[in-house]
């Protein structure tokens, strides 16, 4: 059997796990991450981290096969962070594979996050037993991967897609990346409670208002789906438009990569059928040729924050198969 280890990079904790080959988790633990104390302080808890997860399994160095890395931000082929805007400015281009290979002794391996948890979901979550799939994090913003044939679609230049930027509509909203319109800027979490506040404001009458002790700023991504179940008018409007955005920028994505499963992640899928039931009709709606051509099924995703720590661990895997193709 061969092991992993396997770093995801959060913004409040760097989690680090053992992975087998199979993509089981066997071991984790999880530390602060000191992006204050700058990157030295950081690089020094991710080695030691990765050793106190060895010495948990009672695994000596030689039976890890290697080390993988999810980093919050776009990453190089050649194993080079581009940027980390949440990190701070020392990773920008920053030769991380390199820095870690020669602190741990064994090879390094790096992707974007996102990309890593879709990986995760796919080796081992929701979509094991499936060889490709779209990944969408419905978070602050949209986090999402491609996963082809077994491994990260990290395209020719590795940074891999960014399924949250492309242009949904255009002159739309302004979005956090410079551009307008971007998909996150209507299907986000962030996007969902600027979407019900804007209808509370129209709507002095819902239910909604109660929800927050009238306090606006007290909206969240469950207020809508709480005041909805409860059969306020409002929040059913301000549901269907959001889920109707989200099923046409799926089966937008799904007509052009034709996966054979779409996984959803992040808060707002805690909603469970409440969000997949209408999810998956809205895809249908905006499918090509829906009639006769099945449009992949919408699920949700099931390993949480460890689909990040899976999926870096087996980033080594999944440069083998890639380079099957
Ligand atoms: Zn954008």
């Amino acid at each position: 059997m061969r092991y992993f280890i396997g770093i995801d990079i959060g913004g409040t904790n760097i989690a680090v796990g053992i992975v087998d080959e199979h993509g089981t988790l066997v071991q984790k633990l999880s530390v602060p991450t000191r992006s204050a104390q700058g990157l030295d302080a950081m690089l020094e808890d991710m080695v030691s981290a990765c050793n106190a997860v060895r010495e948990l399994a009672g695994m000596k160095k030689e039976e890890i096969s290697s080390v993988g890395i999810g980093v919050p931000g776009p990453v190089t082929r050649e194993g080079v962070v581009i940027r980390a805007v949440n990190l701070g400015t020392e990773w920008s281009n920053l030769n991380l594979s390199a820095v870690m290979s020669s602190a741990l002794g064994m090879p390094v391996y790096l992707a974007n996050d996102a990309d890593c948890a879709a990986l995760g979901e796919v080796i081992s979550g929701a979509g094991a037993n499936c060889n490709s799939a779209l990944m969408i994090t419905l978070g602050t913003g949209i986090g999402g991967g491609f996963i082809v044939d077994g491994h990260i679609f990290s395209g020719c230049t590795g940074q891999g897609t960014e399924p949250g930027h492309f242009t949904f509509l255009y002159g739309g909203e302004p979005c956090s990346c410079g551009k307008r319109g971007c998909f996150e800027r209507y299907t986000s979490a962030t996007a969902l409670i600027q979407q019900t506040k804007r209808a509370m404001e129209q709507h002095l009458d819902s239910k909604m208002w109660a929800l927050v002790d009238n306090d606006i700023d007290a909206v969240n991504g469950k207020v809508p789906f709480d005041a909805a179940k409860m059969g306020d008018e409002t929040a059913k409007a301000v549901l269907e438009q959001y889920v109707d955005y989200m099923g046409m920028g799926i089966a937008s994505m799904t007509d052009t990569f034709r996966p054979e499963l779409v996984i959803i992640g992040g808060g707002i899928s805690n909603q469970g059928d409440y969000l997949m039931i209408p999810l998956n009709a809205a895809i249908r709606k905006y499918a090509f040729a829906s009639d006769v051509i099945a449009p992949p099924p919408a699920v949700r995703a099931t390993l949480g924050n460890d689909a990040g720590i899976i999926g870096a661990a087996m980033l080594e895997v999944s440069a083998e198969k890639a380079s099957k193709q």
